[in-house]
């Protein structure tokens, strides 16, 4: 059987929809894992695939993994998950927007059961476009009444979640003085990065692209391959690019003793997360720290509306639930990984 056959016999979902869009005819799928705690909220990405099964594996896989950030840092949401299929026709603007229309009617048909916002793929404004036909989209811009990019967001949770885990491994969670290697300057590593600056914490930084050497250099970081920073001797590692880094060779040539970053998927398999803990590694779970852009989200949805006061406010308190993730895994002689799972579903099972 494949991953993406698992998936599908697997199905654990409230709801999933598929359908041809009929202006762009390209396929929309919408996945609703649960609305046990609230409506179900995860980003619409535009993206291609080598086949539906595919598509559909990550509307199922994401949409779960949506419920259990959302539980996990305690919002009244639950897990869900939008996908435009793209196929080999090049998107013009004008079919962009027809896809667009047509994913925004998948999401209509769930009548506020299902929210989107942005992802891989999409932007603001695309999210402006799909506003226009259905109410059900959040992560518009400020100047529409959204709460705006939800990266610097992110950043600042996962800076909360550092602090943390600082605390716990090193024993205190002043930042400054501190060496953190920051991998992948994106939308959120580069304000992370910022933030660490600001702590006064010292910076080893990479990225692929070679652009982000002269942002790097204006922080006073030291740039190095993404090779050497995940090796780096450094008091933290953040893996702030892709998914997938810490596996059976990356972890055993860590030298730093935590791993608090914003990337999704960081483990290639769970049971990375005990081998992180026979190496002495304190791993910050990646759906908890990297939770910031969905807390900021959350207060956007709430009935009184956005207000950034109350979103610094909530994003900073990721750092207490880190802290009730790293004694629970204490208590109980688990993994910080084990622990985040048991909150959540927790939470989802008391609705
Ligand atoms: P981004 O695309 O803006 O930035 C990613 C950066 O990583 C880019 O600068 C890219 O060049 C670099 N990169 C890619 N592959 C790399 C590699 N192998 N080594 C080093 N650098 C590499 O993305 P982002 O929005 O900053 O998100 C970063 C990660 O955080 C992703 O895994 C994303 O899923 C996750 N995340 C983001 C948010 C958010 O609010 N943006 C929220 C939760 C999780």
């Amino acid at each position: 059987m494949t991953a993406a056959d698992r998936y599908v016999t697997d199905l654990d979902h409230e709801e999933v929809l598929l359908r041809r869009g009929r202006r762009s005819g390209l396929l929309t799928i919408v996945a609703v894992h649960s609305t046990a705690r609230g409506r179900a909220l995860g980003g619409g990405r535009l993206w291609r695939y080598d086949d539906n099964r595919l598509a559909l594996r990550d509307a199922l896989r994401l949409s779960r993994a949506m419920t259990w950030k959302s539980a996990v840092a305690d919002l009244p949401l639950g897990g869900g998950k939008g996908v435009v299929v793209l196929d080999a026709t090049p998107l013009t603007p004008a079919r962009r927007r027809d896809a667009l229309l047509d994913f925004a009617e998948t999401v209509d048909a769930f009548d506020g059961r299902y929210v989107t916002a942005e992802d891989v793929g999409t932007s603001a404004r695309d999210m402006a476009t799909i506003a226009s036909a259905t109410p059900h989209v959040t992560g518009l811009s400020r100047r529409r009444g959204g709460s705006g990019d939800p990266s610097p967001w992110t950043a600042l949770g996962v800076l909360a979640a550092m602090r943390e885990s600082a605390e716990r491994a090193l024993g205190s969670a002043d930042l400054a003085g501190r060496r953190v290697a920051v991998i992948g300057l994106g939308h959120v590593g580069l304000p992370l990065a910022r933030l660490l600056a600001k702590e006064g914490a010292s910076l080893v930084v990479a990225d692929i692209n070679r652009s982000r050497r002269a942002d790097a250099e204006a922080l006073g970081a030291r740039w190095v391959s993404p090779r050497t920073a995940m090796r780096a001797a450094v008091d933290i590692v953040a893996p702030c690019a892709l998914g997938g880094v810490l596996d059976h060779e990356t972890v055993p040539a860590l030298r730093a003793p935590i791993v608090c970053g914003a990337a999704n998927n960081q483990l290639a398999d769970d049971g990375i997360a005990e081998l992180l803990a026979e190496h002495g590694v304190l791993w910050a779970p990646d759906f908890v720290a990297n939770a910031g852009g969905i807390v900021n989200i959350g207060v956007e949805l709430r009935p009184e509306g956005y207000d950034p006061r109350v979103a610094r406010e909530r994003v900073r308190a990721i750092g207490d639930t880190v802290r009730r993730v790293y004694d629970d895994a204490a208590d109980r002689g688990t993994t910080p990984l084990d622990a985040a799972m048991a909150l959540a579903r927790a939470r989802v099972a008391a609705g």
